[in-house]
């Protein structure tokens, strides 16, 4: 028989790399897995973050690669597995990856969360070819070209930004009037000369034969139909939760993140949640190391009860 850890953290993002930062000065026996690459979850996507206390104009790759190396510093680093299943035995966890089966007492989810698709034709046919999902990732393909950034939330706008220090043009496609994006992300959205906004508008189908040549987009309020001539496309209309794994493990929002307060603890004993994967209001990198800090106390606390 495996050993039996006393935790389980699925993912590396910053819930997750705080999570084995408290669990490894608690000296909890921990397992820890995470099935990409890079550590850092989704920050390492992020040109610049500006709200991280203390690391003002970081790079999101940086910011990951130092907090994982703080975690590794404590003795913590993650084993590369994609978990394939997770069963509740009551006291004990397991689970499963491809190659192995592993048992705790204890989980932390903080698998995160990722981009959402927007399900127009040429999306998927188009990906890779002008379609993106990445501006820091691919923004420099397009140096000199005109591309349309989808979205009008906090990635967009950083990612319309970014583009426009590269690209010849940008447009910015938004469903409404106005931006939820931070103000200050606007101001600076709103200061680039080369960025121009198109109110109203959804985004139709994206053409083009061996590369992106066009989006086609409707405006909602007229219904007008135009087709804006980009070299790319860049989607950021939001984030889904990567709760497939929990499904029926643990009880679920009606937007499919994980049913979990501030302690983490979620309906089903032993199971936890931390970062983007759970119901919250406030998603950001701060509130995510909040929520890996305070899982492990949750976790102590039930290990002392078990
Ligand atoms: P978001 O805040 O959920 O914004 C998504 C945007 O896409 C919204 O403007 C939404 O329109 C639009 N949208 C959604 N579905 C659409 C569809 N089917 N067609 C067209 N437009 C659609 O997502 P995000 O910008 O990706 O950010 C994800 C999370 O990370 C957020 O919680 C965000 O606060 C956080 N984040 C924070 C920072 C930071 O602190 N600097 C940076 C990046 C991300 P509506 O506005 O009409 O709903």
């Amino acid at each position: 028989m495996s050993e039996i850890y006393d935790l389980a953290i699925l993912g590396a993002g910053p819930a997750g790399i705080c999570a084995a930062i408290y669990a490894s000065r608690g000296k909890l026996n921990t397992l820890w897995l995470e099935e990409k690459f890079v550590q850092g979850g989704q920050i390492v996507n992020t040109y610049e973050v500006d709200n991280y206390p203390g690391l003002p104009g970081i790079s999101g790759m940086e910011l990951g690669e130092t907090m994982a190396a703080h975690a590794e510093k404590l003795g913590l680093a993650p084993e590369r597995a994609a978990v394939v299943s997770i069963e509740d035995r009551g006291s004990v966890k397991i689970i499963r990856t491809k190659k192995k089966e592993y048992r705790a007492r204890a989980v932390i989810f903080a698998m995160g969360a990722e981009h959402r698709t927007l399900g127009i034709p040429g999306e998927t046919e188009l990906s890779g070819m002008g379609v993106s999902y990445c501006a820091t990732c691919d923004g420099a393909f397009f140096q000199d070209g005109t591309v349309a950034v989808v979205g009008g939330g906090n990635v967009a706008a950083e990612d319309a930004v970014f583009l426009s220090r590269i690209c010849r043009k940008v447009y910015v496609v938004h469903r409404r009037d106005e931006l939820r994006a931070e103000k200050i992300l606007q101001e600076s959205l709103f200061a680039c000369k080369n960025v121009e906004m198109i109110w109203d508008t959804v985004p139709v189908s994206i053409e083009g034969k061996e590369q992106t040549e066009a989006l086609k987009v409707r405006n909602v309020k007229t219904g007008e139909e135009k087709s804006l001539s980009v070299d790319g496309v860049f989607i950021a209309v939001g984030i889904v939760p990567n709760t497939s794994l929990v499904k029926g493990i643990v009880k679920l929002d009606e937007g499919g993140y994980i049913d979990a307060g501030e302690d983490g603890a979620t309906d089903t004993p032993g199971f936890f949640a931390a970062g983007d994967i759970r119901t919250k209001k406030l998603r950001q990198i701060v509130t995510a190391v909040s929520d890996g800090a305070n899982a492990v106390a949750s976790v102590q606390r039930y290990l002392m009860e078990l």
